[in-house]
């Protein structure tokens, strides 16, 4: 075992320094350049967990890496398994929280999953998309959401949220599916609001696109906001990827209700930011819309979502709420939802339906990650 050095906050986590600040690291451990990037390939192209799977780093600089950083890696706690392939990840943190990683497959292409459709791409491409969390908790408060009721308890650092991405690739890897990096698309939409931990996520984002890290291509991550307006703008110019926003009313008086954000950044400013989005090819930003039973779901919603988007280079994606939240609302059901997306349609709108994913594994959004919360609360 290598040396456990106190003093935890001082040290800077490696999983989540840029490449050019580990340079700068190793640079003043005195240690060559090629170091450097031997490391970052350790940490983001293998994905590995410990100093001590570096093997071809010499043991004494792997000895004063761990007394000058600290490398925490994310346990994986429980997984839950659907019959359509979806697992459920919970994953403990260094300091005992937890957090919820959901990994999707679809072996049959864009259509058939809609957050990340993509036209340009041919509808045979095996698709293993995982829906990563930014915080543990969320501030939102938005009233329909399982997330929201934790609050925050405090954001994730950039090395937290690719860790993600890494436990989940090497339990893929452990069940046979082969290749370094079996995930292909990521979503930032598991628990907590992305742009309010704006700098790690950007920091994130920065890794996970990186080549010499897991390279992920800018048009196979998207990340989702309930519409944090300033922000939107920042990560509009800062970053090439994908953009969803969680509108889910069409009225300011019912999304104020299920969402308090919008007292602060309304409907029409929020719609302003999306227009000045700047977009390029295969970067049309998505509107999410939570379809809520006797809330949101009605032909006047339709109507009035319809008129909202007129114009707008945008798609819609229409997601049939996910009950056993306990928190009083209800999923409108097939019917409902196919009409509210007819409605849309002869409006000139065109709307995916979210397919929903391990329904047999139930947990709504956060569910897992909620409990396990609580869990540890009633257990200290
Ligand atoms: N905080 C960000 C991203 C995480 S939530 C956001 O709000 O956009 C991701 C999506 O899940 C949002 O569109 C949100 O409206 C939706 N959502 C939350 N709880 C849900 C539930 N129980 N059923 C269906 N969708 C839900
Ligand atoms: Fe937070 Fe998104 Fe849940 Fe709202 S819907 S509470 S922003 S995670």
């Amino acid at each position: 075992m290598l040396p456990v050095v106190q003093d935890e906050a001082a040290r800077p986590d490696l999983r989540s320094l840029s490449a050019s600040e580990l340079s700068a690291l190793v640079a003043r451990m005195g240690e060559q350049p090629y170091r450097a990037r031997q490391l970052y390939a350790w940490l983001h192209r293998k994905g590995a967990a410990s100093l001590e799977e570096m093997t071809d780093l010499p043991r004494p600089f792997r000895e004063r890496l761990a007394a000058e950083a600290s490398l925490s890696t994310l346990a994986i706690d429980a997984v839950q398994e659907s019959t359509d392939g979806t697992r459920k990840y919970r994953l403990r943190t260094h300091d005992g929280r937890f957090i919820e990683s959901v990994y999707m497959p679809d072996e049959a292409g864009p259509q058939s999953f809609d957050p990340e459709a993509d036209e340009e791409e041919p509808a045979t491409r095996v698709r293993r998309t995982l829906c990563v969390s930014t915080q543990v908790g969320c501030a939102m408060g938005c009233s329909f959401c399982m997330t929201a009721t934790m609050g925050l308890l405090r954001n994730l650092s950039a090395g937290e949220i690719c860790d993600q991405v890494y436990r989940v690739n090497a339990d893929l890897r452990r069940l046979g599916i082969r290749g370094q990096r079996p995930l292909t698309n990521l979503v930032f939409m598991g628990m907590g609001e992305p742009l309010h931990n704006y700098d790690n996520v950007l920091r994130s984002l920065e890794i996970l696109l990186s080549e010499a890290g897991p390279d992920f291509s800018q048009r196979h991550i998207t990340v989702s906001t309930s519409g944090l307006v300033p922000n939107i703008v920042r990560f509009g110019e800062e970053t090439p990827v994908k953009l969803a926003v969680s509108l889910n009313a069409t009225t300011d008086e019912q999304r104020a209700k299920l969402m308090p954000v919008d007292k602060k950044w309304n409907i029409a400013a929020l719609i302003d930011a999306v227009r000045s989005f700047p977009t390029r090819q295969g970067r049309r930003v998505t509107f999410e819309y939570v379809l809520l039973r006797d809330v949101n779901d009605s032909d006047a919603d339709a109507a009035r979502l319809s008129a909202l988007l007129k114009g707008l280079p945008v798609k819609v994606n229409l997601i049939p709420y996910n009950e056993n939240a306990g928190l009083g609302f209800g999923d409108p059901g097939a019917e409902r939802v196919a009409a509210f997306r007819k409605q849309l349609g002869s409006r000139g709108i065109t709307a995916m339906v979210r397919k929903n994913r391990g329904r047999d594994i139930a947990a709504a959004c956060g569910q897992l990650a909620v409990e396990g919360q609580r869990r540890s609360r009633a257990g200290n």
